[in-house]
């Protein structure tokens, strides 16, 4: 079980992240279409290898609309192989 950015970043997982906008006042809106790949070694740098990953989905904000309704998506390195240790 990976909880902390650091686990991640020793087993070769990538952070993509996306905007999920829904709402702006009282109009529905578009996200922004930008889907991005955070790099895990300077999230290292800025917040420390224990850093939890579930902090960053309470303090991602998109930099285009400055939503905070951001989703991420952790891309494991063997994606394809299942194979359990
Ligand atoms: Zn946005």
């Amino acid at each position: 079980m990976i909880e902390t950015v650091g686990e991640a970043f020793d087993a070769g997982w990538k952070l993509k992240v996306k905007c999920d906008r829904r709402r702006a006042g009282l109009k529905s809106v578009r996200s922004c279409p930008l889907v991005h790949e955070l790099d895990l070694d300077s999230l290292i740098w800025t917040h420390g290898w224990r850093c939890p990953i579930s902090w960053l989905n309470s303090h991602l904000r998109c930099p285009k609309c400055g939503s905070r309704h951001v989703l991420t998506f952790w891309v494991a390195p063997n994606d394809a192989d299942q194979r359990s240790a």
